[in-house]
Formats: C-alpha cells, structure tokens, sequence
C-alpha cells in the first residue's frame, strides 16, 4: 500500500492532467470575471489577454467539473442583477409618471412633487428585494394620503396605486421563487411571466420594436426514447446554452416549458429578428453533444412574432406559437415570422 501512495504519478498536485484542470478553473474564472467588468475597462482587455494564452496552452474543451460549477454560478448571478435592474428601471419610471401626474395637478403640486422626488433618490439606493419591496409598501401607503386630495387627482391615483400594488406582489413573489430554472440555468417560466408584461409596458412607452421568440426542440420524445432521459437533460442544458450564447446580453431567454424556450427580444427590428432567429437555428444545428462516445445531435423549430400596438402578452405569444407550429408542419429546423 505505502509503495503505490509513494508514486509520483499518484499524486493528486502533478502531472499535466492537474495542471489541464488548474488552467481551466483559472479559464472559468477569468472568464467570468470578464463579464461582470465593461468592455472599456482596462483590466478587461489585460484578462481578454491572458484568456487568450491559457487557452492555447489546453486543447479548448467545454468546462466541466468545478469550473462548470463557477460558470452556473455566475450565470446565475448575472442572470439575477439583470432582472433585478430592469425592475429598478420600470419602479423608477413608474415613479416619473407619477411626479409628473402630480405636478399637472397645479393645486395641490406644492409639497407633493418633492416628496415624490425622495422615492426616485432612494431607487438608486436600494440593492435587495426586500429594501425594494419597502419602499414599494411606503409609496402605496404615500399614495393612499395623497388620494385625498383632489377628486380627479383620486382617480388618477387610485390607477398608479394598483400598478404599485402589482408590482409588489410581484417582487413578493419573486423573492418567494427562484428565477432560474436549475437544469438549464436559464430563466424560468415564472421569471417569464413577469418579465413578458414589462415588456409590453415598455413598448408602449417607448415605441421601440421588441419580438417573441419561441424555440421548440423538434422530435425530442423520440430522443429520449433512443438515448435515456438523462441524455435528453445534458441535450436540454446544451441547446439552452447555445441560445443563450447566440443571444445580446441584453436579451432574455426562458425555460418555458419541458423542452421549449422563449426569448424575449428589446430594440429589434423585424429582419434583425429573423436572421437571429435562422442563427439561433443554425448553431443548435451545427451543435453536437458526446455522451458515451456517441455523438448526438437535434435541431428546433422557431416562431418570431415582432411586437404591435395594442398587442398582450397573450396576443404576441400566440402569434409567435402559430408561426412555431407552421415551422414544425413544414418539415422542422426552421424559422417561421408571424
Ligand atoms: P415536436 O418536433 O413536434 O416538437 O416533437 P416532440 O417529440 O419534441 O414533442 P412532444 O411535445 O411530443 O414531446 C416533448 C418531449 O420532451 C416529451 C418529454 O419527454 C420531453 N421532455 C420535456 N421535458 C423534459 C426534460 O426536462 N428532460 C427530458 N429529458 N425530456 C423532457
Ligand atoms: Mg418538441
Ligand atoms: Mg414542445
């Protein structure tokens, strides 16, 4: 026994396999690193540097092991601050619209609209969901006061008072369930639900263009048949990964249902969505998976919808599964705009 602990080749800190393993932490870990600091920060382009040695120095796999765990890790935070700074932005919208509304109301505008003003200060200032939901209970409990004030300023209040309350039943909400669907570490439907309405809502707003994209992996009750449902997992994370990767960073992809997955996309025009719709098609595509040195492969059907005046979450959703279903009636792997 003490002869084969004493073998160099034993141990656990040599050898190239060791050192293999280290570079790829280290890979994971710069990578990581890199994506929560701007492109325009010098110690940026230092890591872009040094990302691009070390992976020279390996043959450049997909990373497993710890350094995978590293990556879902920050997938998930990245994920989260994301969310979380698209709810901060409506908040503080919502509160703009507000002031607004009140300062319209020019006599009962003098001390309320400074009050109101503190809100948009403590915005900036709040970093967890429960500060959030806090200040979301003090403004409903502000508006309440305010309400008193004028018959007409009632009614208008009484409207913004409700989406406050939406709104915070909403954090509650998230705050209760995960955002994140553990298996493909992208968002789940639940962070769909809230986030397809925010969209809409800013649509409306802004007027600027925004589509839906459903992708369903086509034939996959087969592939589980052929290969196990444990294959059809590492299929599922893969193929949502190969979304994720095809997407802008500013743009949001789903877990929808078992194997189909929803993006929603900001500031994009109709052409735009379609040659990322035919991109998203094609990685997936060209994608391979190895599991027990068999090579296995499968493709998905998209329906793109683009975004109308007037349009609900169910209203762009349907037009989007429709243009699915024709992708599939059509022969799968393809792209179908409503
Ligand atoms: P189509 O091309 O028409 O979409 O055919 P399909 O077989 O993909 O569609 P169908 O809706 O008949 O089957 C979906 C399959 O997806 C059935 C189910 O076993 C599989 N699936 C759903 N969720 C999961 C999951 O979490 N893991 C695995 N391995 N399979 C899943
Ligand atoms: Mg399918
Ligand atoms: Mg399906």
């Amino acid at each position: 026994m003490a002869e084969t602990k004493n073998k160099p080749t034993d141990s656990p800190i040599a050898g190239p396999e060791f050192t293999d393993r280290v570079t790829r932490l280290l890979i994971s870990c710069i990578e990581n690193l890199c994506r929560f600091l701007p492109s325009s920060d010098p110690l940026n382009g230092k890591l872009q540097g040094l990302l691009k040695v070390l992976k020279k120095a390996i043959r450049y796999k997909p990373v497993s092991g710890l350094a995978k765990e590293i990556q879902d890790f920050f997938n998930r935070k990245k994920l989260e601050e994301e969310f979380r700074f698209t709810e901060k932005e409506e908040m503080r919208q919502i509160v703009m619209d507000l002031t607004q509304t009140i300062k319209d109301f020019a006599s009962v505008s003098g001390g309320l609209d400074s009050d109101m003003g503190k809100y948009v200060e403590q915005i900036d200032k709040v970093n967890t969901l429960q500060d959030f939901i806090a200040l979301k209970k003090n403004l409903v409990s502000d508006l309440r006061k305010i309400q008193l004030s004028t018959k007409d300023l009632k009614r208008e209040l009484i409207q913004y008072r409700n989406i406050t309350k939406e709104l915070s039943t909403r954090l509650e909400q998230t705050e209760a369930k995960a955002l994140i669907d553990p298996l493909t570490n992208v968002f789940n439907r639940m962070a769909y639900d809230l986030s397809v309405g925010q969209m809409i809502r800013e649509f409306t707003r802004h007027k600027e263009p925004c589509a839906l994209m459903i992708i369903d992996i086509d034939y996959f009750k087969k592939f589980n048949d052929n290969y196990g449902h444990k294959a059809g997992d590492k299929v599922l994370t893969s193929v949502a990964a190969t979304i994720r990767d095809a997407v802008r960073d500013s743009d949001s992809v789903f877990r929808y249902g078992g194997e189909e997955f929803v993006i929603l996309l900001k500031k994009i025009e109709y052409d735009q969505a379609k040659r990322l719709a035919e991109k998203v098609r094609y990685e997936v595509e060209r994608d391979y998976f190895v599991d027990k040195e068999i090579e296995m492969k499968v493709t998905v059907s998209l329906g793109v919808s683009c975004l109308k005046e007037g349009d609900t979450e169910q209203l762009v959703f349907d037009r989007a599964d429709k243009a699915l279903y024709k992708s599939k009636e059509n022969g799968r792997n393809r792209v179908t705009m409503a």
